[in-house]
C-alpha cells in the first residue's frame, strides 16, 4: 500500500465524501482522485518520468495536495519548498534536488526569467492560477504551463506506474542537527506507514474533520494533517495560512474534531480573545509537535477550552513521528509520549549504549518511517543512521513507563561553568509567570563560566521588570539556571512553522557583542 493507492482506495469506496474543504468549497474524495490522476497523466504529458523530481513551491492549498499524490502516482519524486525562502535558498534546493518542474503560484511568474538563467536543469514552471476565478492565462515563456490548463487537458484516470516501498516519494530539505541543508529522501513505504501508524494511534476515523493550518510543505502537516486523515477518509479543513480567527471560524462551522499545531499556534489561540471554548465544542484532540509544549500553555489551554492536547515528537528524516502521547493510557503532560506503533525509540551515551532509566542521552530511532538517506549525500546518511537507528541529535531521558521526555537540542544546550543547563527547563519556569506569553533561553559568552543563561521574554504587563522576573526565576532555579540577563521584546523571531528561533535570538547576541569589542 501506498498513498496514491490509498485515495484512490478511499475514492472508489466513498466517491462523495468530502475529502477537503478550501475557501469554503468541498470536494469530493472522487474529485480529487481524479485531479491527482490528470496530474500524474499531465506530467508524463511534459516529458517527465519515473524517478524525474518536481519542486513545489507553494502554501497550503488544494494544489499542493493535487501535484503531491499526481508526482506520487506518476512514480515522481517531490521536494516541498518553503515559498518564502530566499532566493539563494531555492535555487540550492532546486539545483541540489535535480529538479525537472517547479509548482509555483503565479507571483512567481515575473521571476522566471532571472532564476531560470542560473536553473538549466529545469524544464518547466507549472503556473497555479490564484484568485477567486481561478482565471487560466496563456503564457508566452516556453518553459511555463498553467496549472488549471493541465488538469482540463488530461485524462482523469492514470496509467498504472508500478510503484516501489523503497522508490523515493518525498525529499524534505532539512537542516538536520548540522551544517547546509540536507535532502531527506522518504520513500513510498516510510510515508505511508508513518501516517497509517499516526491515524490509528490517534484513532482518525472518516467522521474526523481535521483543521490543515499547519504548511504542507513541513512534514509535521504533510503527515499528521494530510496524509494520516487522507488515508482514514478522513475531511480535511483547510487554512490558506495558520490565523486564530479562521481556526476559531472553521472549527465552528464545519464542527472540527482535531487540530493540528505547534507550541507557538497553541498560545496564539489561547490568547485570542474573541476565541471562546463554544467554537471549540466539537474538538475531540488537539496535537501537539514540532518543539516542545510548555506545561503551563498545555494545561491552560487544555482547562480553558475543555480539549485534550496529545503532544508528540518526530523529525523530518522519520517522516516524521516516532513517539505521542497515547489516548487508552494515562497521557503526561511535558513528555513526548510513547512509541507509536512499529517505531522504537531508545535514549544512548556517546557510544550508542542504551543509559538508565532517568538518565539523559541522545534519542535514537528505528523503524519503518526513517528515511533510506540524504540526497546523493552517503557520509552524512552514514553519520546520522547508524546500526540501523537514526540519531536524533535531541537529548531526552525516558521514565519507567517508557514515555520519553526531550530535554533539549544537543545543540541548544548551555554549559555554565561546567553544568548542563536545557533551556527548555529555564523556559518553562518562565511560562509559569501569569505575565509571560513567550520565552526563549539562549547561551551567551561569559569570560568567567564560559557561558551563562540569557532570557528573551514577551510579556503582556508592561510594568514586570527584570528584577520581579529574576525574583521569580531564582526562587524556582538552581543558581547557575538563573538567566543573567532579561531582554524583553515585542515578539520572538520564528520560522514559518511557529518554532521559535532560539539560534537566530543567540546570533543577535553575538552580533552586538563583537559590534561593540
Ligand atoms: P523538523 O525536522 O523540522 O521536523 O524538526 C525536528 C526537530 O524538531 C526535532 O529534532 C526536535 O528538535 C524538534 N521537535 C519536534 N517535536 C518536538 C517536541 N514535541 N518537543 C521538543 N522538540 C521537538
Amino acid at each position: 500500500m501506498n498513498l496514491p493507492s490509498s485515495l484512490k482506495n478511499t475514492a472508489c469506496k466513498n466517491m462523495d465524501k468530502t475529502a477537503y474543504y478550501f475557501m469554503d468549497k468541498p470536494v469530493t474524495y472522487g474529485e480529487l482522485d481524479a485531479a491527482v490522476s490528470k496530474f500524474a497523466n499531465g506530467l508524463k504529458k511534459l516529458g517527465l518520468e519515473k524517478g524525474d523530481h518536481i519542486a513545489l513551491l507553494l502554501g497550503n492549498s488544494p494544489q499542493f495536495i493535487i501535484a503531491l499524490y499526481g508526482a506520487m502516482r506518476a512514480g515522481i519524486s517531490t521536494i516541498p519548498v518553503n515559498p518564502i525562502y530566499t532566493p539563494n535558498e531555492i535555487q540550492y534546493i532546486l539545483e541540489n534536488g535535480d529538479v525537472k518542474a517547479v509548482v509555483a503560484l503565479d507571483m512567481f511568474v515575473p521571476f522566471v526569467d532571472a532564476v531560470d538563467a542560473h536553473l538549466p536543469k529545469v524544464e518547466h514552471y507549472i503556473i497555479c492560477e490564484t484568485g477567486p476565478a481561478q482565471t487560466r492565462t496563456e503564457y508566452t515563456h516556453p518553459k511555463l504551463k498553467s496549472f488549471s490548463r493541465i488538469l482540463e487537458e488530461s485524462f482523469p484516470v492514470a496509467e498504472e506506474v508500478p510503484l516501489d516501498d523503497d522508490d523515493t516519494a518525498v525529499i524534505l530539505y532539512t537542516s538536520g542537527t548540522t551544517g547546509k541543508p540536507k535532502g531527506a529522501m522518504l520513500t513510498h513505504k516510510n510515508l505511508y506507514s508513518n501516517a497509517s501508524d499516526i491515524g490509528e494511534y490517534l484513532r482518525m476515523s472518516s467522521r474526523d474533520r481535521v483543521i490543515t493550518a499547519l504548511p504542507m510543505f513541513h512534514v509535521f502537516c504533510l503527515s499528521v494533517a494530510v496524509n494520516a486523515p487522507l488515508i482514514s477518509g478522513a475531511t480535511l479543513l483547510i487554512l490558506p495560512k495558520f490565523s486564530p480567527k479562521e481556526v476559531f471560524r472553521v472549527a465552528k462551522k464545519y464542527e472540527a474534531t482535531i487540530f493540528a499545531g505547534v507550541p507557538t499556534m497553541y498560545n496564539y489561540l489561547y490568547q485570542y480573545e474573541a476565541g471562546t471554548p463554544k467554537d471549540f465544542a466539537t474538538l475531540r484532540l488537539c496535537i501537539s509537535g514540532g518543539a516542545s509544549m510548555p506545561v503551563a500553555l498545555l494545561k491552560n489551554f487544555e482547562k480553558k477550552f475543555n480539549v485534550l492536547i496529545s503532544e508528540g515528537y518526530g523529525l523530518s528524516e522519520a517522516s516524521p513521528v516516532t513517539c505521542f502521547n497515547p489516548l487508552d493510557r494515562p497521557r503526561k503532560p511535558g513528555s513526548i509520549g510513547t512509541n507509536i506503533v512499529h517505531v522504537e525509540n531508545k535514549v544512548v551515551d556517546e557510544l550508542g549504549n542504551e543509559v538508565p532509566v532517568g538518565e539523559v542521552g541522545e534519542l535514537v530511532v528505528r523503524g519503518p518511517n526513517v528515511m533510506k538517506g540524504y540526497y546523493k549525500m552517503p557520509e552524512e546518511t552514514a553519520a546520522t543512521i547508524r546500526n540501523g537507528w537514526l540519531y536524533t541529535g535531541d537529548l531526552a531521558r525516558m521514565d519507567e513507563d517508557g514515555y520519553f521526555y526531550i530535554v533539549d537540542r544537543k545543540k541548544d544546550m548551555v554549559i555554565v561553568g561546567g553544568f548542563n543547563v536545557y533551556p527548555r527547563e529555564v523556559e518553562e519556569v518562565l511560562y509559569d509567570h501569569p505575565d509571560v506569553v513567550e520565552a526563549a533561553a539562549v547561551g551567551i559568552p561569559d569570560p568567567n563560566q564560559g557561558e551563562v543563561v540569557k532570557v528573551f521574554v514577551v510579556s503582556k504587563n508592561e510594568s514586570l521588570t527584570e528584577e520581579e522576573l529574576l525574583g521569580y526565576c531564582r526562587e524556582r532555579l538552581a543558581k547557575y539556571k538563573v538567566p543573567q540577563e532579561i531582554e524583553f521584546l515585542d515578539e520572538l523571531p520564528k520560522n514559518t512553522t511557529g518554532k521559535i528561533l532560539r539560534r537566530s535570538l543567540k546570533e543577535q547576541v553575538l552580533k552586538k557583542q563583537s559590534s561593540k569589542s
